[in-house]
């Protein structure tokens, strides 16, 4: 059944420096360093601002060997605790994705988790079999209009939204990231926080219209665009130099979100996809 539209708010829980590529291949130790301690504080003020409402957080598992309490505190607050990979880099090699997940067996299974972004929402079909035979019951590594649920297999895909400017697409095979064919075939990606920091007004109104349609909007952000790391966003400067499109997930949208709490409610998406499997 279509589960009622509420606000399907995810975190895509990752250090600082995720959305750079220069970090990916440093030793693990040397990204624990460089994160100084940011994703360990910055939990407490993001659970507080969600208060009742519920949402997704997809961790990146090397997060949870640096700061083990993070899942606990998550969870305890009620929220779910789903996976963005155990190392936040490009995946699309299903062997890569395959020994991520092999890293990542012991925490996933303690916390229970069956929920699967991909980092940077880029993903392979190959990855929805080994997805099912890890546990997971869905994932949200596609974009595609909201309202959009995909069986593969036995695991539900549940992209982050668009806007389907020039009719809807018909076909949903992986990947389907943010670029430029997805936004050229007339799709405005409102689910991604690069949108909501240049657009906020826009996404805002997306979103309200689109729940009074019945429709239930996929949307993330990071932690690091609710509470900003000291020393922001000149930390990450050599980063916005060598690629600017980087600079719409430096903005603070910790009063969009404060906006999006006081006007629609939100679930999980796990709670969503009992629902919709119901
Ligand atoms: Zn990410």
């Amino acid at each position: 059944m279509t589960p009622s539209p509420r606000l399907l708010l995810t975190i895509d829980y990752e250090s600082w420096f995720a959305p750079s590529r220069r970090y990916d291949f440093l030793a693990p130790e040397k990204r624990h360093t460089l994160d100084d301690g940011f994703s360990r504080d910055a939990i407490d003020p993001i659970l507080e601002k969600f208060g009742d409402a519920k949402v997704s957080f997809y961790l990146v598992g090397e997060l949870v060997e640096w700061y083990p309490e993070l899942p606990q505190k998550i969870m305890d607050a009620g929220h779910e605790v789903g996976f963005h990979c155990q190392v936040h880099r490009p995946l699309n090699l299903v062997e890569d994705v395959e020994l991520d997940l092999r890293h990542s067996v012991a925490w996933r299974k303690k916390y229970n988790v069956h929920g699967f972004r991909a980092p940077m929402i880029n993903t392979v079909e190959g990855v929805y079999p080994l997805l099912e035979k890890n546990g997971f019951t869905y994932s949200s590594s596609l974009y595609a209009p909201t309202g959009t649920v995909i069986k593969k297999g036995n695991v539900l895909e549940i992209p982050a939204s668009t806007l389907p400017l020039l009719g809807k697409p018909s076909s949903f095979h992986a990947p389907r990231r943010m670029d430029l064919p997805l936004v050229f075939g007339g799709e405005f990606p409102y689910g991604s926080s690069f949108m909501s920091g240049l657009f906020r007004k826009t996404v805002f109104k997306i979103i309200e219209k689109e729940l009074k349609a019945g429709l239930s909007p996929v949307i993330f952000l990071h932690p690091y665009e609710i509470v900003s790391p000291a020393n922001w966003p000149a930390r990450f400067a050599r980063d916005l130099l060598a690629n600017p499109l980087l600079y719409p997930f430096t903005l603070n949208k910790s009063s969009f979100l404060h906006d999006l709490l006081r006007n629609f409610s939100t679930s999980t998406v796990e709670a969503y996809v009992s629902e919709a499997n119901q």
